[in-house]
């Protein structure tokens, strides 16, 4: 398959592992510049090594808290520091705290709130201000399929994610006329630390329900993150890629 990015600039966030880090890995197969930003900067780095010894296209560990204004707006200056450009931003980093309405703190509702509503949008302000001046660039943010549905005992992440939506459109319509375009991905039920921590029984219980009869793998997030960051999808903006072996269609 042709590369599909040769030439571009991505920063990745929560790419130290799980879906980020193999959000990371394909774009950068596909011939992106591509910067790895996490919270845990030395796991950052350990990821970044492992994508350099695959591939020639020069990687940039870094760290930062999607939920401080400074970190996430130094994380975009040091990117476009070393590599002179950003074309890609996905938004991915992410956390949960699970609970019921009646067990669930205000902080666990704050914390899953700042991680992935205001940390995206950080992200989103931060990276079209480049974007824009340079005529062009692709946003992806990583919501979820918890967004469209509602999970009980994600109210917070449930919350945050559909939020993740709306923010999309109404960032897709205020850069659109600047070349900037911002899609959003919504996985269902993937295998990764995050799911791992799920009670086996809810895991079995989701998984059944799936259509395609599995979870899914982090790869195959990746693959529509690509689509969405690519010029095979030029002219699609504000809008909502499910990834869920049809799960809640
Ligand atoms: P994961 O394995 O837990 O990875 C998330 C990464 O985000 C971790 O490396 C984590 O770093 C980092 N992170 C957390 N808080 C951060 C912060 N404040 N600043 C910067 N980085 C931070 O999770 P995953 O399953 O790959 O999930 C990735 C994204 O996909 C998330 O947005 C998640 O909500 C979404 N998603 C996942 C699934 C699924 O089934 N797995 C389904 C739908 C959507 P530390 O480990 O150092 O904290």
């Amino acid at each position: 398959m042709a590369a599909l990015l040769t030439g571009r600039t991505a920063l990745v966030t929560g790419a130290a592992q799980g879906i980020g880090l193999e959000i990371a890995r394909l774009l950068h197969e596909h011939g992106a510049r591509v910067a790895l930003a996490d919270l845990d900067a030395e796991r950052a780095g350990k990821a970044a090594a492992e994508l350099a010894a695959a591939g020639p296209e020069p990687v940039l560990p870094l760290g930062c808290d999607v939920t401080d204004e400074t970190s996430v707006d130094r994380m975009v200056g040091a990117t476009v520091e070393r590599f002179g450009s950003l074309d890609v931003l996905v938004n991915n980093a992410g956390i949960t705290r699970d609970a019921s309405l009646r067990k669930m703190t205000v902080e666990d509702f704050e914390a899953v709130i700042d991680v992935h509503l205001k940390g995206t949008w950080l992200g989103i302000r931060a990276a079209s201000a480049v974007m824009r001046e340079a005529g062009r660039g692709s946003i992806v943010n990583i919501s979820s399929l918890s967004g469209k549905s509602g999970n009980p005992g994600q109210t917070n992440y449930s919350a945050a994610k559909a939020g993740i939506v709306g923010l999309t459109k109404a960032s897709a319509k205020e850069l659109a006329h600047r070349g900037v375009r911002v899609n959003a991905v919504q996985p269902g039920l993937i295998r990764t630390a995050m799911t791992a921590a799920m009670p086996p029984e809810v895991f079995a219980e989701r998984e059944a329900a799936i259509p395609m009869k599995r979870a899914g793998e982090p790869h195959e997030v990746a693959g529509a993150v690509l689509f969405l960051a690519s010029d095979l999808s030029g002219y699609m903006t504000g809008a909502v890629l499910e990834v869920g072996g049809g799960r809640l269609m």
